[in-house]
């Protein structure tokens, strides 16, 4: 049996029943791939569902505030692919008319969209000849093939989808790109790859020749690099100071708190603590900061969370140019980082 038949057949016998699967809607297709990108299948769905909910068009999408998508986006991490992801909605409806393009090439003139998501909806919801390479394709073939090139290095998506063009040959693209993802999710697993129940294990390279574990060839990442940031929380009643950060950068335009080197022309120490005197009266900062720590994909960050108390809504007016002060509810709905997400649930009640 040829490689396709195999792999098309497993598909059809374990595929799992996702909300994606069984739409050729290229913007469903679209979200779905843009969600999914360093995003598991469970972690993943009931965000599409809310998307899909909320933005039940393209359209739709476009026109939301951007604020209101980011709050949607909120817990996915890489903010900038939620950014993107309304951009392009605004690109597609004013350029396209609310019509995505049917074709690979146009759809990679649309801001965001590479090599991979292109492919994607073009074969899902166009059935054009081409093939889908995700991270469970690069293993896969890597494996199968034996293919020892760096998955990471810059060249290696060509590599990859010329091998998968070879497998593919003359049949329908869709089929073939759902089983070669299936397969590389569930059965090809990164670690213990279940090579006894795999379509492929009769004549695949790294099963043959132990090699499992070796394959595929991955560089390894960065170190990730510690930043230290000293937040303050100024609480005034049921209210919160928030900053806007700002449109580049990391978490852009996203809400978080003042950091306290901000504050240190209104500081003063006081009996060894930190103080400030408004209206008279002095405020002592919080003696002990809560300690937080984050990981994003090239940072740890290790956060101190120090709080002060105003007593009056008037000192309010000391602190607005370092921010807004927000009603509780207010913050709820306003985009924000996870970790920051994190300390308001763990710090307020
Ligand atoms: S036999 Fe094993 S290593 Fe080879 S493709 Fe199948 S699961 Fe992967």
């Amino acid at each position: 049996m040829s490689f396709y038949d195999r792999i098309t057949k497993w598909y059809s016998l374990n595929y799992r029943e996702l909300p994606w699967r069984t739409t050729q809607d290229p913007y469903k297709i679209w979200l779905s791939e843009v969600i999914l990108q360093q995003t598991r299948v469970e972690q993943g769905r009931p965000y599409y569902q809310r998307f899909i909910e909320t933005y039940p068009d393209v359209k739709d999408l476009a026109q939301a505030p951007e604020v209101e998508v980011l709050r949607l986006w909120q817990g996915l991490g890489y903010y900038n692919r939620g950014r993107n992801l309304h951009a392009t909605a605004k690109q597609i409806t004013e350029q396209f008319g609310g019509h995505f393009p049917d074709n690979r090439e146009q759809l990679l003139t649309l801001k965001g969209i590479g090599p991979y998501t292109s492919a994607a909806i073009a074969s899902f919801s166009f059935k054009e000849a081409v093939v889908v390479v995700d991270g469970n394709v690069y293993r896969l073939l890597s494996r199968y093939l034996g293919i020892h090139e760096d998955i990471k290095a810059p060249n290696s998506y060509k590599i990859f989808e010329k091998h998968a063009l070879n497998l593919l040959g003359q049949r329908p693209s869709a089929p073939f790109n759902q089983a070669m993802m299936e397969l590389g999710g569930q059965v090809c697993k990164p670690k213990q790859p279940d090579c006894s129940n795999c379509p492929l294990s009769i004549d695949c390279y790294a099963f043959h020749s132990g090699k499992t574990v070796e394959l595929p060839i991955k560089s390894k990442k960065q170190p990730s690099k510690q930043v230290e940031i000293n937040y303050l929380i100024v609480r005034s009643e049921n209210q919160i100071l928030m900053r806007q950060r700002p449109s580049n950068g990391i978490w852009a335009k996203l809400f978080d708190f003042p950091e306290i080197e901000a504050l240190e022309p209104m500081l003063s120490s006081f009996d060894g603590e930190r103080s400030l005197v408004l209206e008279g009266k002095r405020l002592i900062i919080q003696k002990r900061p809560e300690k937080f720590k984050h990981l994003l994909s090239h940072r740890t960050l290790s956060i101190l969370v120090y709080q002060l108390y105003l007593a009056t809504k008037e000192s309010q007016t000391a602190f607005t140019h370092l921010g807004n002060f927000y009603h509780l509810d207010q913050v709820d709905s306003l985009p924000k980082p996870q970790i920051i997400h994190r300390i308001l649930e763990d710090l307020i009640e």
